[in-house]
């Protein structure tokens, strides 16, 4: 999912719908916003693209100075406009609407508690455990409250909340999710606009200037008293940045956990070519997730580069429509080969990864029909032989390919030439490799998809496997 958030802005509205914009591609089943002008909350929430929700006609029903927004793809409750956020709560502290990005992960108890304790709750959906716990906590003041209930809830989670004057955001202790902060300055000495969003390239568009990340553990409150942060996580806790943000989820124009995704991407495809060279005519990225990554693999090998497979821009991504039916067909309506350009070639195609590999073995046939003499694949990330509980779809273990089978069982199912993955120490070392870094080192991050070792303790995982 995507989340945003504006404060101090007469059309803060506006500037989250375009916010949500950029990040259409964390999800494309449901979005809303929710704005405040000092009294007032309003809210609207749609199915589909942010685009088609928030016409101008419907911005106008959002007045106000203060706003959050949500782009979303279901990993946990169902995928209908009940689970759409933002979520409201009416409470006993007025009202407060949350958008989350994130799994949380020990639902069972802390919803039963609540509603022990009278909590009615709206919707299937894990975010509304968060306001439900600020809305029964016995805290006096709200960001107390707030810091109590975040400190109760575990998992990821990366959130903005809003009340009728006030946006809070927060990251989870590992900060599985990434949550930025910018700055748009004052025109004329006006007070500054703050925004919040998932990634940096949502703050672009409103000429917002990338302050920092919101660390791990850490809320940040903005008022008219100005900004300020604490931290409610109790005792430390080790990183736990999801690498799949900087493989496939992100885009390649943000800085994810201090980090440009764009270098990592690139040294991933150099780091794959170093590994598991072959001879070869033609470098070809699956579009557009393994482009930047077979930019590189072009560089370091020296094999020229062309767009042999063309997408088509008006189909979504395939893997974010939840049935296979429509992820099947999908496929074709997205991707289409260039037989000017394969035809009597030796191709490497590059890939993020392989899920279920049905996807892959679509793309390996076409290339090969489309006159390839060999095809052989590379995917920019190693086996993914476990699924993710942190706000990432993955399928559970019977479906991953690569859970399953071999790799050269895999090789013989796509029906490549060959097949090769990149290595763990690879995959964490592109993304650490050169440049600033704020701070990242490969113990950084969270591989659990490649490893079956995830950095949080598993309760209740029955409430959260993903459907298959
Ligand atoms: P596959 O070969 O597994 O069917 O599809 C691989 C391609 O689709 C990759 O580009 C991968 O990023 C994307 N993909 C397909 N299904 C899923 C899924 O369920 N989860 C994720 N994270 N990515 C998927
Ligand atoms: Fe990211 Fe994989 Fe960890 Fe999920 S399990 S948070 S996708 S690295
Ligand atoms: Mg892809």
């Amino acid at each position: 999912c995507g989340v945003m958030a504006v404060y101090n802005h007469p059309d803060a509205a506006r500037l989250t719908y375009w916010g949500l914009y950029s990040l259409q591609h964390r999800g494309q089943e449901s979005g809303g916003i929710a704005s405040a002008d000092g009294e007032h909350v309003n809210d609207i929430k749609g199915m589909g693209l942010v685009s088609e929700i928030f016409t101008d006609d419907v911005l106008q029903k959002l007045p106000g100075h203060l706003a959050i927004g949500h782009t979303r793809y279901s990993t946990t409750g169902d995928s209908a406009l009940l689970n759409a956020q933002p979520i409201s709560v009416e409470s006993t502290k007025g009202l407060i609407a949350i958008a989350h990005n994130g799994n949380l992960i020990n639902l069972g108890t802390a919803k039963e508690r609540l509603e022990r304790d009278g909590a009615i709750f709206q919707t299937t959906s894990d975010s509304e455990i968060i306001i439900q716990l600020v809305a029964h906590s016995k805290c006096t003041t709200l960001v107390d409250c707030m810091a109590e209930a975040l400190a109760q809830v575990e998992g990821a989670f990366s959130i903005v909340m809003m009340t009728r004057n006030r946006i809070f955001a927060a990251r989870d202790p590992h900060g599985f999710r990434p949550l930025c902060m910018g700055r748009v300055t004052g025109e004329d000495g006006a007070p500054d606009t703050f925004v919040f969003a998932s990634e940096t390239c949502a703050l672009d568009l409103l000429h917002a200037k990338y302050e920092r990340d919101v660390e791990p553990g850490e809320l940040v409150m903005v008022s008219e008293d100005g900004v300020t942060s604490r931290h409610f996580a109790k005792g430390s806790v080790p990183p736990a940045s999801c690498v799949f943000e900087h493989v496939y989820f992100a885009r390649p124009d943000s800085k994810v956990f201090g980090r440009w995704v764009q270098k990592s991407r690139e040294e991933m495809g150099r780091q794959l070519a170093r590994e598991s060279a072959v001879p070869a005519d033609l470098v070809v990225p699956v579009p557009d997730s393994g482009v930047t990554a077979a930019i590189g693999y072009a560089a370091e090998s020296g094999i020229p580069f062309n767009f042999g497979l063309i997408r088509n821009h008006y189909v979504g991504r395939t893997f974010i429509e939840p049935t296979q039916r429509v992820r099947d067909f999908g496929v074709r309506m997205k991707l289409n080969p260039s037989r000017a350009l394969l035809e009597g070639k030796r191709v490497i195609l590059i890939d993020d990864s392989i899920i279920r590999g049905t996807t892959s073995r679509k793309i390996v046939r076409m290339v090969r029909a489309a006159g390839a003499t060999e095809v052989h694949l590379r995917i920019s990330c190693p086996p993914t032989i476990s699924p993710c509980f942190y706000g990432v779809d993955t399928p559970s273990r019977e479906h991953l390919i690569a859970a399953n089978k071999s790799l050269a069982e895999i090789c013989a199912y796509i029906e490549a030439d060959s097949l090769a993955y990149l290595s763990l120490v690879g995959l964490t070392h592109s993304c650490t490799t050169g440049e600033p870094l704020g701070g990242l080192s490969p113990a950084s991050f969270c591989t659990a998809c490649y490893t079956g070792e995830y950095p949080t303790q598993m309760i209740d995982v029955s409430e959260i496997l993903p459907a298959p």
